[in-house]
Parts: structure tokens; sequence; C-alpha cells
């Protein structure tokens, strides 16, 4: 294994309203096992674990405009799925947008963790995990993103969007197994 003490692994956006709720998409289902071995492997070596959920306030959020309503805060729609659920330890960011920074705590807790490394994982590998990589890049972090725990509506998204995150951000792209 890697030094990975300065590590944190981030998931974005595997909630209901993503995954079984209005603007689900097929492709997500298979994202959902990797994810959740990464995390487990990641809790086991004392890396964290932090959510970064869409936590959208009802009727004046401006992503409505693109998106229709979605991950209305305190529905159950905005929950994390049952099989990602977090564990004691981990940390929930709310954000508004679709960045995990734009105006949250996300980077006060990594500085506080001591991270330099971002593990991005999540949904949607051309939307939210690039905007989220643009700001940890902004911001001084290492980026990586293993390809099997990330994906989006369709497969050009997904090659375009990892391909982005690799040439503009300077991310490694691997696989779960690389990083255990
Ligand atoms: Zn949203």
């Amino acid at each position: 294994m890697k030094d990975m003490k300065k590590y944190a692994v981030i998931v974005i956006d595997m909630l209901n309203d993503f995954v079984t709720g209005p603007i689900a998409s097929p492709r997500v289902n298979h994202i959902i096992e990797p994810i959740k071995k990464l995390c487990e492997k990641a809790r086991a070596e004392g890396i964290p674990v932090i959510y970064a959920n869409d936590c959208h306030t009802p009727d004046i959020d401006k992503e409505f405009k693109v998106w229709g309503p979605h991950a209305v805060e305190g529905t159950k729609g905005a929950e994390i799925i049952d099989e990602l659920k977090p564990a004691k330890g981990d940390y929930i960011i709310p954000k508004k947008t679709y960045s995990g920074f734009y105006e949250t705590t996300l980077e006060l807790v990594l500085r506080e963790l001591g991270v330099d490394t971002v593990v991005i994982t999540g949904w949607q590998a051309d939307c939210c995990c690039r905007h989220t990589s643009a700001d940890a890049f902004f911001r001084g972090f290492n980026i990586i993103v293993p390809r099997e725990t990330t994906d989006t509506d369709t497969e050009e998204g997904y090659t375009g969007g990892l391909a982005y995150i690799e040439k503009i951000y300077g991310a490694t792209i691997c696989s779960v197994n690389d990083l255990f």
C-alpha cells in the first residue's frame, strides 16, 4: 500500500434521488459496490470518508432550472442510499451546487484532518465529480479518481469527464485495487 496517511475519500451525491428517484440513471447502480468496498477499506486504514451531499433549498434553488427538483433538504430523496450508509466517524458535508467545496465546510474539514490528497468518487463523473475536482485543484489538493467508483448518464460523458479531470486537474485515474 502507498502512503495514504494524508488521503480522504469523498463520496458525492450517492443519494436516493440520484439512484432510485426522479433523476436516477441505470448507470449509477454499478458504482455502488466499488464505492462500498473503497469506503470499507479506507475506514479500516483510518482514512477519512467524507460524504458531499446535495441538500437543496425547496423552490428557489438555481439547479432546479437545469435538473428539476431533486435532493431537497429534509426529504428521503436527499438521504444517502442504504447500501452506502455512513459509518461512525464519517463526515457529512451538505452542498447546494455541483462542487463539494462551494460555500461548504469541506476545505476546512480536509485541512483539519491534514489531508493533501482527495479520492473523488460518486455521481456524476462529468458534473459534480468534475466540479469538485476543479475546486480541489484550485486549493492545491492532489486528486485521485478510481474509475469504477464514478459514472454518468452516458458513456461519452463518463469517458469525457474522466479525461477532462485527468488532463486539466492532473488527476490520477486508477482502480480501487491500485489503492489498496
Ligand atoms: Zn443538485
